[in-house]
């Protein structure tokens, strides 16, 4: 996608501090941290958001969520940790390609503002 944001972090057009990657996803540190330990996980193919996606997905979903369990582990965040998927513009999201925020290192508060 010519105008994402985080396409060209995954094509390295744009740098990041990444924590992980492989052929399918990449997870970097975010720009704006929220909390001690803030990664955003993406998917290296253009989603627009959760709500985008289809069956076909189900295989590439699953292994994020399974590596993010193994990144949350590398990053010593073993008294827990929260996944965020914001969701269009009442969920808050602000880049239109479908991220997870994996946050940690203090007390997260419920419910989210
Ligand atoms: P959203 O608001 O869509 O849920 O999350 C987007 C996240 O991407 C925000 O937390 C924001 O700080 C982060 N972000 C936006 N642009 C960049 C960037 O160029 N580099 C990095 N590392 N993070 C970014
Ligand atoms: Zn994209």
């Amino acid at each position: 996608m010519a105008d994402c944001i985080f396409c060209k972090i995954a094509s390295k057009e744009i740098p990041s501090k990444v924590v992980y990657e492989d052929d399918c996803m990449m997870a970097f540190h975010d720009i704006e941290p929220q909390a001690p330990t803030h990664v955003v996980v993406i998917p290296k193919e253009h989603i627009a958001s959760l709500d985008e996606i289809s069956k076909e997905h189900k295989n590439l979903l699953g292994h994020i969520l399974l590596c993010i369990k193994d990144i949350a582990k590398a990053l010593d965040l073993k008294e827990g940790y929260r996944i965020v998927s914001n969701c269009g513009a009442l969920g808050g999201q602000t880049v239109g390609h479908i991220h997870f925020h994996l946050l940690g290192g203090r007390q997260l508060q419920w419910p989210p503002g």
